[in-house]
């Protein structure tokens, strides 16, 4: 179950190609969701403003990248990929990333609205 989804930050670097987090917001947020909830970080979201729900070459190498970091200690990687156009709305997807493979799982999504 995903407990938490945080936004970029506020120094955040966006760009229509690629986006660069603000790490140390972050980290801030996963260490409330492990103190406050014993939730640990396990992937990302972000949006492709085409509305295209696959995730790109650059998203691709993005997620191993984090797989192959020892410190990270992560056998999988979620990412949820955020279609926005003014056709469809808001749509998503969510992907289970493996060192060797990814595929598209079912997510059941319910919202609450943000506790504080
Ligand atoms: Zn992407």
């Amino acid at each position: 179950m995903i407990s938490r989804a945080g936004g970029p930050g506020p120094r955040a670097h966006r760009g229509k190609h690629a986006f660069l987090r603000d790490l140390a917001y972050a980290r801030q947020l996963a260490d409330a969701a492990w103190r406050e909830e014993g939730t640990q970080w396990v992937g990302e979201w972000h949006t492709h403003p085409s509305g295209d729900l696959i995730p790109s070459e650059l998203d691709l190498r993005s997620y191993l990248r984090h797989l192959h970091d020892a410190e990270l200690r992560l056998d999988r990687f979620v990412a949820v990929i955020v279609g926005l156009t003014p056709e469809a709305g808001v749509t998503a997807a969510t992907w289970l990333i493996e060192r060797k493979h990814f595929r598209l799982v079912p997510l059941a999504v319910t919202t609450r609205p943000p506790s504080d």
